[in-house]
């Protein structure tokens, strides 16, 4: 399977402006023309609502998530930056693993089972892509995904 990834981010981010009224959606878009990746049109769509709904859910300072898509020769990277709670260096790693949440009591009130980061984590490595995360605790967080690009085409 291949999908073009600039319009599933499109199409995600046009949603969640739809679903989430009350929050400011930003897209910082670099690229010129689509990108098409190795990747199952649903994989990449629940990778991304999964990675929105948190930003969504864990926000505190500003009620505002930033997209951002870029590439390099070989791989399309997308961001999703978030102005929330942020997360400790110690726990970057762990919000990763199944059944992971930060801080057990506030998290509940918040729903979930610490499940989304890990399923996002094993679809893109499933397709030979990275995601990574900077936080910092108490002004947010970006996670960054990259994924093959198979090739471009003219818009
Ligand atoms: P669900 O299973 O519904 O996805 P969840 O949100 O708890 O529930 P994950 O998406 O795997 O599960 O996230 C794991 C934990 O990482 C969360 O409980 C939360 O503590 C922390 N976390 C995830 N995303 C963010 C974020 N954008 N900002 C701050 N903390 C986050």
């Amino acid at each position: 399977a291949t999908t073009p990834v600039k319009e599933v981010v499109m199409q995600v981010y046009n949603n969640f402006k739809m679903i989430h009224p009350d929050f400011t959606f930003i897209i910082d878009d670099d690229l010129d023309q689509e990108v098409i990746s190795p990747i199952f049109h649903d994989h990449l769509e629940q990778i991304l609502i999964i990675l929105g709904d948190n930003a969504v859910k864990y926000s505190t300072n500003r009620p505002e998530v930033d997209f951002s898509l870029s590439r390099s020769a070989k791989f399309v990277e997308i961001g999703i930056q978030d102005y929330g709670e942020g997360i400790a260096d110690d726990e970057i790693d762990k919000v990763f693993d199944r059944f992971y949440r930060v801080d057990k009591a506030r998290s509940r009130k918040k729903g979930g089972n610490g499940l989304g980061l890990a399923i996002a984590k094993r679809l893109i490595e499933g397709y030979h892509g990275t995601i990574t995360l900077e936080s910092t605790l108490g002004s947010g967080s970006v996670f960054t995904i990259q994924l093959p690009i198979v090739e471009a085409i003219d818009e």
